[in-house]
């Protein structure tokens, strides 16, 4: 077993404190204030604002996608990226049970129902194998897509989350779903600044959704984005997100259900603040990552790093422990010393709103569910 007193010494020093170290605590160390000011200034504190342009125009350079709309939250972002894609009550949408809730969440205010499918041991995100293996099993394909041969219901999506950073096998999970003709949405809550084979994650799919909560790589305070390479879906999802109301000077019409997703531009002005920093956070925690691969490959604890063809942004660092019974005692004693770990998610299925959803063995999910424990992961 790993020696966790050399563990706590190691990440103690990493952070040149002894007081608490949390997992990930944000860094302000740019314009923040600057332009926090200047929005007060404007008085374009809210919906509307030059920061909200430039968030937008920002996302859309750094992710290479043709559209970014700026929404209130991330969840937001993929609960609207869904009806984009033509997700519709009581479809069904496939996507892993090893996330965190946001992301079943985000299918269920549709209407829609999640089908949990395995998790990559590698990637910790949705398996193409497990994938391919569900719909050579209950997949039919129909004139308006493919259909769950045992609910009767349409698979309208797959939503692949790129858990802690790490991208999953997009390309190989893009060529079973294309052949089901699946819409993919990229859940990139947790990947900004990782790349698959070159391309930003969350533009390789139809849509992308990005977090800026506190605990993410960078920070708004609260928000959300929505990418796409397709012209009239990022019309659409500005629209659908700031109440599908009919551009007029002063007549107010809407001509669908809409809804009040907007970025204020406060957090807007704090999001490109952050995003400026990007690559010197991006790089504080590479470097923090290198640190701990090196600890801990002298330790019995495996530190998970990026896949070949991959770079991952190292959002939150995990180590993956023997079993369940090592997996508590370090919790336990890491906690205990005041720095912060914490274990991977639940599965979904097993919350109570998820427990009666369909999914297939699970066995990596459940292996990793024991064994996944995050550590300290902040930029210094
Ligand atoms: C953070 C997160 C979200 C959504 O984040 P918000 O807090 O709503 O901005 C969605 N999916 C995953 C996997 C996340 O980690």
């Amino acid at each position: 077993m790993a020696n966790f007193k050399d563990v706590v010494f190691f990440i103690q020093d990493a952070f040149q404190t002894r007081d608490f170290i949390p997992l990930h605590a944000p860094k302000f160390r740019g314009n923040e204030k600057r332009y926090l000011l200047d929005t007060i200034d404007s008085t374009f504190v809210s919906s509307v604002g030059a920061y909200v342009d430039q968030f937008e125009d920002y996302m859309q350079k750094l992710t290479s996608s043709r559209r970014a709309v700026a929404v209130v939250n991330g969840t937001a972002a993929l609960q609207v990226a869904l009806r984009l894609a033509d997700v519709k009550e009581e479809d069904e949408v496939i996507t892993q049970a090893l996330t965190f809730v946001a992301t079943a969440n985000a299918i269920a205010y549709n209407g829609a129902h999640p089908v949990f499918i395995d998790v990559d041991i590698d990637t910790m995100g949705l398996s193409p194998t497990a994938v391919r293996v569900f719909l050579d099993e209950f997949g039919e394909l129909r004139e308006d897509g493919c259909y769950n041969k045992s609910t009767g219901r349409r698979i309208a999506a797959c939503i692949p989350m790129h858990t802690f950073g790490f991208p999953v096998h997009l390309n190989e999970l893009i060529d079973v779903c294309e052949k089901w003709q699946i819409p993919v949405v990229e859940d990139a809550a947790e990947s900004l600044g990782s790349y698959y084979k070159g391309k930003h994650t969350g533009s390789i799919g139809k849509i992308g959704t990005f977090s800026f909560n506190g605990n993410k790589t960078v920070t708004c305070g609260g928000g959300g984005a929505i990418t796409t390479d397709d012209p009239i879906i990022g019309e659409k999802a500005k629209y659908l997100t700031t109440t599908a109301k009919k551009p007029h000077a002063y007549e107010f019409f809407h001509d669908e259900l809409g809804y009040n997703f907007r970025m204020p531009n406060l957090n807007a002005a704090l999001a490109c603040a952050q995003l400026e920093q990007l690559e010197e956070i991006l790089a504080s925690k590479r470097q923090l990552a290198t640190q701990y691969c090196n600890f801990f490959s002298e330790q019995k604890l495996l530190f998970r790093t990026e896949l070949p063809e991959t770079k991952a942004n190292y959002w939150l660092m995990c180590v993956e422990c023997a079993d369940k019974t090592e997996r508590d005692l370090f919790l336990k004693y890491t906690n205990e010393a005041k720095v912060m770990t914490r274990p991977i998610w639940q599965l979904m299925f097993r919350l109570p709103m998820y427990e009666n959803c369909q999914k297939d063995a699970q066995t990596n999910a459940k292996y990793l569910e024991e064994r996944i424990v995050n550590i300290p992961s902040s930029a210094r």
